[in-house]
């Protein structure tokens, strides 16, 4: 343990943001890093428990106490190869994980819990500026070879489990560059697309192949990548939107949240827009319905464009403000959580949906509102109307999607109409071809995606190996 009495001493200190008039006029990250001496303080309130519940709230079981400690000690490349040893990319996750581990942290019983993703995303950032992330070149070749479909943060991470023990790697994306929700769900203002695009440079230095703008079961068939390679792993991601049938849905102007933020996500990136209707929340009421990460990310967006206002809808019921300190791992404790995004300029209604759309021309104009009862269901004599030049539907992703690549091989779906494959053995239905991410999970968290990429690579080289060296 670093500091016996670190954290008796020293208060939780939070990552300050640049103002938010400030950071709506821009797309760039907005945090402000600690500095090193101020993380290594932050890192000696770490008590290094006997039993660390925060390595059980981590899906990749990070060491935390162990690179804590580390970090307290200023060895931040010992601490860099311990991180590494468990997350392929903590640089993804030092900046967007909601940090689960946090919240099971011993300190969060009684007090705020030691800054584990601030330490994470300093080790990382440290190890890329001292040149300590080389690429990791395999001792030998074992000449099998295995197709990825899908380069997200599970499809990545399983990428470069199996080409550092020597398989030939070919990754098939049907979109021009890597990264999955990673690159064009996720704003820039929260995670630079440098910060992707570094790592898949690592990933093709270690002898990844990339196959870009080739939708497997379209463009490629399906069944002919099965019988080309040892192995194929499906991590093409849960992207098939929730939609909400009240009337007027038809009218233009109300969209999917992942056809807007792409779009602005390739405006950034120079990358064309391609032959789709540009949508832009510039001098429009923005209504975005769904209050999760996706709709705040809408906010935000919607916000950099010059919205005129933006209304976030919520069917859940306003969270209390304080979380009950008792109820904490292995429950998540509720509070109100109030992202960068609601800072910038948003309103909240809690415990209502949207019941109709009405327009003008085949434009929507305004939004129906009611308040829901405990069953979500509206309750009437409640409604009331607001205007929306734009809506974002943000209310989650109901599965995969099963038309092409799935159905044309066949492959066996669970209740849920995910893809059908232990937590053990990641194996489809169909001999050769395993699941992982949100594609076998349903929709989750980038984290649980690079915890299933790591175990089915090891599940993939275990059976084509007869032995491994991956760990679990
Ligand atoms: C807007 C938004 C914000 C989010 N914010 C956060 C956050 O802050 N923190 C967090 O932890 N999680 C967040 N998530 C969730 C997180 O991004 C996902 O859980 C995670 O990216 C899933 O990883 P994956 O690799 O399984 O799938 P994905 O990231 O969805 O990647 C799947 C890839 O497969 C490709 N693909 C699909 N089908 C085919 C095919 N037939 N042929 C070729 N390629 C194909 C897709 O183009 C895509 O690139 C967010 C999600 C969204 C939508
Ligand atoms: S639970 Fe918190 S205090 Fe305990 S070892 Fe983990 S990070 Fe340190």
């Amino acid at each position: 343990m670093g500091k016996v009495t670190g954290f008796l001493e020293y208060d939780r200190q939070e990552l300050k943001y640049q103002p938010a008039a400030d950071r709506i006029r821009h797309y760039n990250e907005f945090t402000l890093p600690l500095g090193q001496p101020d993380v290594e303080r932050q890192a000696a309130r770490c008590m290094e428990c006997g039993v660390p519940y925060c390595h059980r709230g981590c899906p990749v079981n990070n060491q935390i106490p162990d690179w804590n400690d580390l970090v307290y000690d200023g060895d931040y490349e010992t601490a860099s190869k311990n991180l590494h040893s468990t997350n392929n990319f903590p640089d993804f996750t030092g900046r967007i994980c909601p940090a689960p581990c946090e919240a099971a942290c011993t300190l969060n019983l009684f007090d705020s819990p030691v800054t584990i993703k601030t330490i994470e995303a300093t080790i990382v950032e440290n190890a890329w500026e001292k040149g300590w992330l080389a690429p990791e070149l395999p001792k030998t070749k074992t000449g099998k070879k295995v197709a990825i479909v899908g380069a997200g943060p599970a499809g990545l991470a399983a990428a470069q489990q199996l080409a550092r023990v020597g398989h030939e790697v070919h990754v098939f994306e049907k979109n021009a560059r890597a990264g999955g929700l990673l690159r064009y769900g996720i704003p820039d203002f929260k995670l630079d697309k440098n910060v992707v695009e570094r790592r898949v440079q690592q990933l093709v230095a270690e002898g990844v192949v990339f196959h870009f703008g080739k939708k497997v079961g379209v463009d490629v068939d399906a069944a002919a990548l099965v019988a080309d390679h040892d192995a194929v792993l499906l991590s093409g991601g849960a992207e098939k939107p929730r939609d909400l049938p009240a009337p007027g849905r038809e009218l233009s102007g109300i969209h999917f949240a992942m056809e807007f933020l792409p779009q602005q996500n390739r405006r950034v990136s120079d990358e064309p827009l391609g032959d789709v209707e540009p949508i832009l929340a510039a001098g429009k009421h923005v209504v975005v319905i769904g209050g999760g990460d996706t709709g705040s990310d809408c906010i935000g967006t919607s916000v950099r464009q010059g919205a005129l206002s933006v209304t976030q809808l919520e069917i859940m019921p306003r969270p209390p403000e304080k979380e009950d300190k008792l109820a904490t791992w292995p429950n998540w404790p509720l509070k109100l959580r109030t992202s960068s995004s609601h800072e910038e300029g948003s309103e909240r209604i809690f415990g209502v949906t949207a019941t109709k759309f009405e327009g003008v021309d085949g434009r929507v104009k305004e939004v129906t509102i009611q308040e829901v009862d405990a069953r979500f269901q509206p309750v009437p004599g409640t409604e009331k109307v607001i205007k929306a030049d734009l809506v974002l539907l943000a209310m989650g992703f109901v599965s995969p999607v099963h038309e092409g690549m799935l159905q044309s091989l066949g492959v066996a779906l669970n209740g849920r109409g995910n893809v059908e494959a232990n937590e053990e053995a990641y194996k489809t239905s169909i001999p050769k071809v395993y699941a992982a991410g949100d594609m076998r999970r349903g929709q989750s968290l980038v984290v649980w995606a690079i915890r299933e990429g790591r175990q089915a690579a090891r599940a993939i080289d275990l059976d084509l190996m007869g032995k491994t060296e991956l760990p679990r």
